[in-house]
């Protein structure tokens, strides 16, 4: 039943309140050095396929891309983060590689023929990526993460954008 209390309904994701445990649960087996890459992705222009298609395919969209995600992240946790957010914790995994899997998922979603019934359709997703620093908190990572993601938003979208120290720099 606890098992249960952490999951998505659409989706069967992990649901937001899993997070944390499941954070903490890292830093004590691995230590403060181990790495983890947080990744927050948002499906782009994802009103328009409501307003079009309805609020239906919509959901139907998101169960498609969350089952992509869900199939190439392994055992690492997909967690359904905000209505069509999603965040992926990549724990002991350097940043180069957790790009190259977010382009994976990116591109397998772009890829992807979404069938609502009524006909086929794509979407695409834009990806922010942020090292998880053990000196912040929680919400001030959220803050570096989310930043990336709005910088691959305001440059085109379909994209993934690993937050830099000072400046973002964008790696499609
Ligand atoms: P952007 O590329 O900037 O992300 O544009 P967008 O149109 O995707 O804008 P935004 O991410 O702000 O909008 C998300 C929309 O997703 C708004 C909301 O109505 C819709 N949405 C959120 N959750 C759900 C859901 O569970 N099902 C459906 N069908 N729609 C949802
Ligand atoms: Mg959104
Ligand atoms: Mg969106």
């Amino acid at each position: 039943m606890r098992g249960l209390a952490f999951r998505d309904q659409l989706t069967g994701l992990f649901s937001r309140h899993y997070l944390t445990d499941y954070l903490e649960q890292k830093m004590r087996e691995t230590g403060d050095e181990s790495h983890i890459v947080l990744a927050l992705c948002d499906i782009d222009d994802f009103k328009a396929i409501n307003d079009v298609r309805g609020h239906q395919s919509g959901d139907i969209a998101i169960v498609c891309i969350a089952d992509i995600l869900d199939d190439l992240a392994g055992n690492h946790p997909v967690i359904r983060w905000g209505g069509e957010e999603l965040l992926i914790v990549l724990s002991s995994m350097p940043e180069h590689e957790a790009l190259r899997l977010c382009n994976r998922m990116r591109e397998e979603v772009a890829a992807y023929r979404i069938d609502d019934g009524a006909g086929e359709f794509s979407c695409t997703l834009t990806f922010g990526l942020s090292s998880f620093d053990p000196g912040l908190t929680f919400a001030e990572n959220f803050v570096l993460v989310d930043r990336a993601l709005y910088h691959g938003k305001e440059t085109g979208k379909n994209r993934c954008t690993f937050a830099q120290p000072e400046a973002s720099s964008e790696q499609r």
